[in-house]
Parts: C-alpha cells; structure tokens; sequence
C-alpha cells in the first residue's frame, strides 16, 4: 500500500492569498502576525546551515487560535511548519520554500505542580528550564544543553534525548498526556496523566518525534522526578577510545546512582579552549575525557574506585558541578567557532562504538580531506555527535559517507535529533520500502491535503 498525498498548492515566493492574510491576523491579533523583516529571527536554524523565507509568522496564544490558524491555511492549501524554540539542529522548523511559520512559544501557561502524581502541565511555548524549575524538589529527567530555549512542544516533537537518558528515557517517556491540533484544526486531547491507560492507540507516543509532520502539540502533561539530592561530577581523562567506552561501560555496572555518562575528545576541547574562558581541567595530557554524573550515598566511593589513577577533576557543590558540565554542554558550540557545521547524530550498536569512533574522521576525509571532525555525545547509549566543518562544498558528500558507514554497522542516522530537512535524501538507509509507505499513509490520514511541515520526512 502506498499512500498518495495531495500536495499544497502554493509555490515558492508567491504572497499569501489577502483573504488568507486578513484571517491570520484577525485569529492571533496584528501584532503576533509578522511579515517582512519581524520574520528574520524565524527564518534561520541555529547553526546557521538553514536559510528559508516566510511570507508570515503567525503566534496563536491559545489553542483555540492555534486550531482556527490551521484550518484557514488547511482550507486554503498553504503549507505551514511548527516552530519552538527553534534549536533544532536538522532545519525541521525552517520555512524553506515559503510555508507559514506557525511560532508556538506564545503558548507559555504552566501550572503548579502536582506533587502527589509527580506531574505538571505545561503549554508547547514552555522552555524545558522552566518546567525544570517549576519546583524545588521535583525535576524534568530530560536534560539538553539547549534546555534554556528548546520548548515542550519542540522537545516532544523531536523526542529529544539528551544527558539523562540512560537513567529516564527521552521525551516521549515522560509524556503522560497530551494536546495536539490536526492539520484541519480539530483538537485532540487526552490530558487525564494516568501512567496505566490502554484504551486504543497511543497517539501521544506516536507525536513524539513525529517533526511537525502530524500535528501540532500545545500542550503536555509531564513526568516529573525527584530532584537528586548530593549529586558528583568526576571528569576522568582516558588515553584512548577503547578505554573510555570500556570505563563507560562499567561505569553503567558499577554506579548505582549513574545518571549521566557523556564523552568528549581532546579536539573539542582544544577549539574551547581557544575560543571561550574554559581553562584546562587538569594538567594531564588526556586524548579522551568521561563525563559522570552520580546521585545516592555511594556515588563518590564508586566514582572514585573507577576513576582509580586517571587524571580526574571531581565536583560536589552546585556550581561545581556546573563548572565540569561546563566542558561537555559547551560541545555544540565548538564547531561553530570555526565554521558553518554540518551535525550528525548518529548511533551504533555497543559493540561497533569504538570501531566507528576510531574510524569516523578518516571517513569524512576520504571525501573532504580538509574537514575539520568533532565527535562527543552520549557514550553508553550509543549516540555520538559528529561536527563536522566542512572545507569542500556541503553538497550531500559528507552525509553520504558518514551515514553508510552507520548503516553498514547496523546503526541509526538519527539518534536524537530527527531526521528534518538535513537528512531527508538518506531515510533509505535507515528504513524500508514498506515502513516508509506505512509512515505515508499515517502521514495522510492526519494531515490529508500534507500542509504540515512538508520538507521533512520524504513522502
Ligand atoms: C546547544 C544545543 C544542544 C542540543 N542538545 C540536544 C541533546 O542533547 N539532545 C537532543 O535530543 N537534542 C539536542 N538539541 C537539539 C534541540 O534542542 C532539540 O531538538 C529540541 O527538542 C528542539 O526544541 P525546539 O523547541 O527548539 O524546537 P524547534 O527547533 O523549534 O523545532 C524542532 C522540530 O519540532 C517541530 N515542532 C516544534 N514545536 C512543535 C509543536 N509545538 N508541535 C509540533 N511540532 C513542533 C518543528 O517543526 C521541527 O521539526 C540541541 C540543540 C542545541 C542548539
């Protein structure tokens, strides 16, 4: 079965329809409707890679408008792409040939917490710090350096990942119930916050990483966990690879509060050094470095013991702690101090991580020998983050290698971060005929007329 969409009508720099216009405006109000140069800010991803246009940026501040704002563009076949924080990092919330922005950050209501369900309800616009601190002693598990912009609704719509996964899961765990608009502007929501609920099909689930491309999410209620208490940082310096992802490993084993494990190579580290007021963290040489983080009575004990002689800085106060966090959350940052990257953020099966992580950089050089290569990420899941700054053209090459060496080890070409715009040309690799044409035909009976988010994911 392959599903068959009928497209939007609008071409690319064409003005919207005046009717169409005037309705906008009157849903969401003159001043959430931007046109002309109020749009920039929409227009560009954060890496700078992503360059759209946009004849408006339209910002509901309910869910009412949110609904009367889709069904005009629905009626009217204009295609329109959700937009959160706009920190994502594959230019899915970028208009790259003229769609409406849909910018959800006006939905920013977030209610007290529920301290008995462990629970709390937040709009779409809701930045993640926020739901962070929504309480002193409740946390969200999902923790991304980007948590300070990245939204709720973004988050859940790219399944973010993140420093905390290996103990909490990504987003879509957290999320125990949800809202969301269809494409036509029906409104669908199942907001109960039951954690036992099998009545039909898990749609919520299904919305997590969904990109913009089936609805729109406005608001969530969200899983909250105790905040930890006493928490360590070890930063440990490995000579090479294989010894950091075997010191990785045991560290799952060995820690019982484990709540992070992240890496980083001395190639970033240098280019922050360079560019920011990180000074070195110890006189050690190290080409490899651990990141821990671990919560409960036995967290330094055990950190300790694995660490044994290596070069390690460890942190117990608050500001510490954000000190080391400092070295791996200010990752994302370093290629950009040299360049436009390209982000890859790929994973591979355990026993492949050393092998790629070794061989990644020689692979983008057999294509571009100049590149400057970055990886770092989220060691014991498998998920490596590889920067790369391109020095030939940006036309596709990078990716082709990059992502057939993932799939020749059985690994993912999106761990986290979705496939958007940057990774549309290469899903073959990662999913079949069959599941690509399951995927169109759930794309269609959301979103018949394909108005949502049309650049990312194939059709
Ligand atoms: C410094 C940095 C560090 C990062 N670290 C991580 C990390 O560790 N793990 C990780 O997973 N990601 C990470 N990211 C990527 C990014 O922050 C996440 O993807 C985040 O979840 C995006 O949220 P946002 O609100 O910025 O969404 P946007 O960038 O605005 O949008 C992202 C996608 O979601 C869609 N979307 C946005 N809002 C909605 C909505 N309400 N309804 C439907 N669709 C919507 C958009 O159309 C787009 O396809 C990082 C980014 C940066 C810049």
């Amino acid at each position: 079965m392959r599903a068959h969409f009928k497209t939007a009508v609008r071409t690319s720099r064409s003005p919207l329809p005046l009717t169409l216009r005037r309705e906008l405006a009157d849903i969401v109000g003159g001043s959430n409707f931007l046109t002309g140069d109020a749009t920039a800010g929409y227009v560009v991803d954060w890496t700078g890679r992503f360059h759209g246009w946009t004849p408006a940026v339209v910002r509901p501040g309910t869910t009412a408008q949110v609904s009367a704002v889709l069904a005009a563009c629905n009626a009217a076949g204009v295609p329109v792409v959700p937009q959160g924080g706009n920190t994502g990092l594959v230019g899915g919330g970028i208009p790259l040939n003229g769609e409406v922005v849909l910018s959800l950050t006006g939905l920013d209501r977030l209610d007290p917490v529920d301290t008995d369900a462990m629970q709390v309800t937040a709009q779409a616009g809701v930045s993640l710090q926020r739901v962070a601190d929504a309480h002193p002693g409740f946390d969200l598990p999902v923790r991304i350096a980007s948590r300070h912009s990245a939204t709720v609704g973004g988050a859940i719509a790219t399944n973010a990942g993140g420093l905390r996964v290996l103990r909490h899961g990504p987003m879509r765990a957290q999320i125990r119930g949800l809202e969301a608009v269809l494409a036509d502007g029906r409104v669908l929501s199942h907001m109960a916050g039951l954690v036992k609920d099998n009545t039909g099909y898990d749609y919520p689930g299904l919305l997590a990483g969904s990109e913009g491309t089936l609805a729109v999410i406005t608001q969530a209620r969200i899983r909250l966990t105790p905040r930890s208490e006493n928490s360590v940082v070890a930063l440990i310096g490995v000579s090479d690879l294989a010894g950091l992802h075997g010191l990785a490993v045991r560290s799952v084993r060995e820690v019982t509060g484990l709540e992070s494990a992240e890496f980083f190579t001395t190639a970033g580290l240098d280019i922050l050094l360079a560019h920011t007021p990180l000074a070195r963290p110890f006189r050690e040489p190290a080409k490899t470095y651990l990141l821990l983080e671990a919560s409960g009575p036995h967290a330094m004990e055990q950190l300790g013991e694995l660490a044994a002689d290596r070069p390690t800085a460890v942190a117990e106060t608050a500001s510490d702690r954000a000190r080391l966090w400092q070295y791996r959350e200010r990752h994302p940052e370093a290629a950009g101090f040299l360049g436009t990257p390209l982000k890859f953020d790929v994973s591979v099966p355990s026993g492949q991580w050393v092998h790629f992580a070794s061989t990644v950089t020689g692979v983008v050089h057999s294509v571009d020998p100049y590149a400057q290569v970055i990886t770092y990420g989220h060691i014991v899941d498998g998920n490596i983050h590889v920067n790369v700054v391109p020095a030939a053209d940006a036309d596709g090459r990078h990716q082709d290698v990059v992502f057939n060496h993932v799939a020749s080890l059985g690994g993912s070409i999106s761990a986290e971060h979705g496939i958007g715009a940057l990774k549309a040309r290469w899903i073959s690799l990662a999913r079949t005929d069959a599941e690509r044409s399951l995927f169109a035909g759930i794309r269609a009976a959301f979103d018949p007329r394909g108005i949502l988010n049309p650049n990312v994911l194939p059709r």
